[in-house]
């Protein structure tokens, strides 16, 4: 009888195959590569080489505004 909701159940399976697609297509914000697929235990970069440069970049960045602030 109610042909309405099994409709709409069929569009959530849609849209649960649309997300995982999306997060697959993540990128690294270093070198911009496509992640590779989880689990990643450098996530959100692709390698432990650009979790360290990102890291590097944030420290450069403090120990520059705390030299401003002199
Ligand atoms: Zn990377």
């Amino acid at each position: 009888m109610n042909l309405k909701t099994k409709g709409s159940s069929e569009e959530n399976k849609e849209n649960l195959k649309f997300n995982k697609k999306r997060i697959k297509n993540r990128r690294c914000p270093v070198c911009n590569k496509i992640l590779p697929d989880p689990p990643n235990p450098f996530d959100p970069f692709c390698s432990n080489r650009c979790k360290m440069i990102d890291l590097s970049k944030w420290l450069n960045e403090e120990y520059r505004i705390h030299d401003n602030n002199r």
